[in-house]
């Protein structure tokens, strides 16, 4: 068991802002942990338990886990954690997604006595991540997803195996739409939650990459 405190990071922002790609980033560098539900939800959905079923079910319509289970899976990975000899670090990625969610893991932070906690919102406005999630394209040939940011933009072709580019089946305006505005109404309790902590800081998501993570870095550092 560590007896120092990891760091915890909490990158928050509407999707589009980047948190997965800032997730990696800090993973890379500083050997951090993530605690990321759609892996372990995928890995549950496996079994042929009623969990298991019950979560096929949900995950293929594409609807939203509740948070009492959410918080079964959270706690027991945070206490397995809790007894790695090693753990440096750990990001939360998209996580959590509502002010219940938020409040759950608090609760589980305390039980296992980590208090470094750092909330970091990649703001980004509504209609830049509408942009962003709708014109962003995927290799027909590699797969390689092509954000819709900087120098990227302009690309006509895939920059690694040169493959036709096409849009993605899942980034239709509709669905994107409900999904930001899932997060104006249930993600945002969240996030004034964690200000009215002081534990929020904000980052300019509209920037360059490079920026973006130039910035999260002096924060964990
Ligand atoms: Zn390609």
């Amino acid at each position: 068991m560590s007896s120092q405190q990891p760091q915890i990071i909490i990158l928050m922002g509407r999707s589009g802002c980047g948190k997965g790609t800032q997730a990696k980033l800090l993973q890379k560098e500083f050997g951090f942990d993530c605690l990321g539900s759609g892996d372990l939800l995928r890995t549950i959905a496996k079994r042929n338990d009623f969990s298991g079923q019950k979560l096929r079910k949900i995950l293929g319509k594409g609807e939203r886990v509740q948070a009492a289970f959410m918080f079964s899976v959270w706690s027991e990975e945070v206490r397995n954690m809790k007894n790695k000899p090693d753990l440096k670090g750990l990001i939360l990625d998209g996580n959590p997604r509502a002010l219940l969610e938020a409040k759950l893991m608090d609760d589980i932070f305390n039980w296992v006595e980590w208090t470094k906690i750092k909330v970091i919102l990649l703001t980004i406005s509504d209609q830049e991540a509408f942009n962003r999630l709708t014109k962003r394209r995927i290799c027909k040939k590699c797969g390689r997803l092509i954000p819709w940011v900087g120098q990227f933009k302009d690309l006509k072709k895939c920059d690694k195996c040169g493959g036709q580019l096409i849009s993605r089946p899942d980034d239709k305006p509709a669905v994107i739409r409900a999904r930001l505005d899932f997060y104006n109404k249930d993600v945002q309790p969240a996030v004034d939650y964690y200000h009215k902590q002081g534990k929020l800081v904000k980052v300019n998501g509209q920037q360059s990459i490079e920026d973006v993570y130039r910035a999260v870095k002096k924060i964990v550092e």
